[in-house]
Order: C-alpha cells, then sequence, then structure tokens
C-alpha cells in the first residue's frame, strides 16, 4: 500500500483549515487538524507527521513560537514546517525562517501552491545517499570525490561555492536565509558580513554556468533556494 504522508494542520479558522483538509485528502494525504498549540502539541507527542503546516496567527501561544520550541526538541526537529501567513513584511518572512520553518506561504494561496510546496519539502526529506552523491535535476555532486557535474559535464567550483552547493542540494527546495547559510556553511565561529554569502552565490553561479545556475534562486527578502523546478532543468521523479 503506497504510504500517505501524514499533514498535521495548525489553524485556528475552522474554515480554512477545512479547504486544506479536503484537498490534501483528494491528493492522497493524510491531514489531522489541530486549532490551538495545546491540541498541536498533544497531536505531536501521540505521533510524528510528515509535515506540519503552522499558522502564524494563533490563539495562546504564536506560530512562530510552536515552531522554535519543535526545532528546539530532538523529536520533533526534523519535521519539516511549513508556516501560513497573512504577513507579507520581509522581516517577518527572515523571522519565520530564523525560527526553524522551512518554508511559508502567504494567504491567500492557492491549493495548488500549497500542495506543490508540500511535495517540495517531503521529496528534500528523502534520505541522503550513503555514497555521498546527491543529485538534483541533471546536477549532480559527489562530496567524496568533490565532483560537480550538469548533464555529465563536469564543472570546476571554488572550494567555499562548493561547499555552498552541497549544502543547497542537500536542502533543496528551502529557503535558506542569509545567516543561516553563513551559520551552516562557514560555522558561526567567524564573523562574515551578510553579502559575503552574496558574493559566492554569484560565483556559484556563474561556475554553475547559464542554466544550473538558474536552479539557484532569489527569494526577495528571505534569502536564496535551489530549485529543481527552474524552467530549463531538468525534473526527475522525486527519490523515495
Ligand atoms: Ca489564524
Amino acid at each position: 500500500m503506497r504510504h500517505q504522508p501524514g499533514v498535521l494542520i495548525v489553524e485556528d479558522e475552522s474554515a480554512i483549515a477545512e479547504l486544506i483538509a479536503v484537498n490534501l485528502r483528494h491528493s492522497g494525504f493524510r491531514p489531522t487538524w489541530a486549532m490551538d498549540s495545546a491540541t498541536a502539541q498533544r497531536e505531536l507527542d501521540a505521533v510524528l507527521p510528515d509535515v506540519i503546516l503552522l499558522d502564524w496567527m494563533l490563539p495562546g501561544e504564536s506560530g512562530l513560537l510552536l515552531a522554535k520550541r519543535w526545532r528546539a526538541n530532538p523529536r520533533t526537529k526534523d519535521v519539516p514546517i511549513i508556516m501560513l501567513t497573512a504577513r507579507g513584511d520581509e522581516s517577518d518572512r527572515v523571522a519565520g525562517l530564523d525560527a526553524g520553518a522551512d518554508d511559508y506561504i502567504a494567504k491567500p494561496f492557492s491549493t495548488k501552491e500549497l500542495l506543490a510546496r508540500i511535495r517540495a519539502v517531503l521529496r528534500r526529506r528523502a534520505p541522503e545517499q550513503v555514497s555521498g552523491v546527491v543529485s538534483i535535476g541533471a546536477l549532480s555532486l559527489d562530496a567524496s570525490t568533490y565532483r560537480v557535474s550538469f548533464n555529465e559535464q563536469m564543472l570546476k567550483l571554488g572550494p567555499t561555492e562548493f561547499k555552498l552547493l552541497h549544502y543547497f542540494m542537500s536542502h533543496a527546495e528551502r529557503v535558506h536565509s542569509r545567516s543561516q547559510l553563513l551559520d551552516k556553511v562557514w560555522g558561526d565561529h567567524v564573523f562574515i558580513e551578510e553579502r559575503t554569502v552574496d558574493v559566492h552565490v554569484k560565483r556559484l553561479r556563474e561556475a554553475l554556468g547559464l542554466i544550473a545556475g538558474q536552479m539557484i534562486e532569489t527569494v526577495r527578502g528571505a534569502g536564496y533556494r535551489l530549485t529543481a523546478q527552474s524552467a530549463l532543468a531538468s525534473v526527475p521523479s522525486p527519490r523515495v
């Protein structure tokens, strides 16, 4: 039997929760609904979902606080979180991502877009291969031999660009803020300005070339992400 991914919807507006749940069910997901933070916590204690859709504005504890708490807890830290937010403000988006959300989607959203985001976070959760080879579309990186290729063509990358690409590919489809990238790629012991990230992303795109370079997207006001869904890169079916 096909695994039906479980989705925990944390949303106090029942009309919205209902709409999401119906659409998820039609698309082969197993939604559960929690209308407040206490119920959500009980649901999580009982069973871990594959994805959490977390509303920002909740009665009692906010979605932002919940995301922080779940990220800090070893049991729940790896469950992908997509924040649902009515806020379009840049600082709020960054706050959501810094709190550990994997992605966010602004209300009102199309259910088609929501499903695409859910599938994307599930795809990047697929277990990384033991060989150290990560492939996204036609782009392939071998961490053990330090090789990167696109469409079988070898590419030449500097050491920082290689580390950056490795991180992007291991966390594809997820939006990373500049400060997150500094922490993860440069390490948090070094003080570097955030625009250093921009410089290396630019170099990385150049090294990847015209087509593969487009897989590194600038997400305005939030940061960067590597996506298999860029117009020109080929998209294979997800590895599971
Ligand atoms: Ca709400």
